[in-house]
């Protein structure tokens, strides 16, 4: 059992139970729910750069 986590459920019918599906390791994962059938993909989003002020700093780099 996953210790500090937070159990998923389907959104629409709120069964808990999933089959999963994928074409090849590197494409999205389908998750087909087994109450309501609905299918959920799970795939990784590009990393974006975030840019954040120092506790201490007067402004941050910008784009002008
Ligand atoms: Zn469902």
């Amino acid at each position: 059992m996953m210790v500090d986590a937070k159990q998923m459920r389907c959104g629409g019918c709120g069964a808990d139970g999933f089959k999963l599906f994928t074409a090849d390791r590197e494409a999205r994962i389908a998750a087909e729910c087994q109450g309501c059938k609905s299918i959920s993909y799970i795939e990784p989003a590009p990393a974006k750069l975030r840019i954040e002020w120092d506790d201490d700093a007067q402004g941050c780099i910008t784009i002008f």
